[in-house]
């Protein structure tokens, strides 16, 4: 699978296709992916992981996510994390960047 990535990771496209049209959660319930319960252990979670670990552009999916979402205002069940996962990860990539972007080279 080849990636070539934009300005935006929006627009960041697999094999000539942007990357969300080939989402494996494109016709499902969003409700899937946004669960009261986010338990990372709970059915709810473990459901949507499902579908996301299955989806051939979870990358792209959560480059972009990582890249655009509020860090104070997470929310879903995205790119196979919950948000404190994605809270830990975006902790981490400042952490590995060390240059005050938040970016992680
Ligand atoms: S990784 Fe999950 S949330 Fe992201 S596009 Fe794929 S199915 Fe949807």
């Amino acid at each position: 699978m080849t990636t070539t990535t934009s300005t935006s990771t929006r627009n960041a496209t697999v094999n000539g296709v942007v990357w969300w049209a080939l989402a494996a959660c494109h016709d499902l319930d969003p409700e899937t992916f946004y669960p009261l319960d986010l338990a990372p252990r709970s059915d709810a979670v473990r459901r949507a992981r499902r579908v996301c670990t299955g989806c051939p552009v979870l990358p792209e999916c959560l480059a972009d996510v990582m890249a655009s979402e509020d860090p104070g205002r997470r929310w879903g069940i995205i790119g196979a994390t919950t948000p404190d996962e994605r809270t830990a990860l975006y902790a981490r990539q400042r952490t590995t960047a060390g240059d005050g972007t938040g970016v992680a080279a």
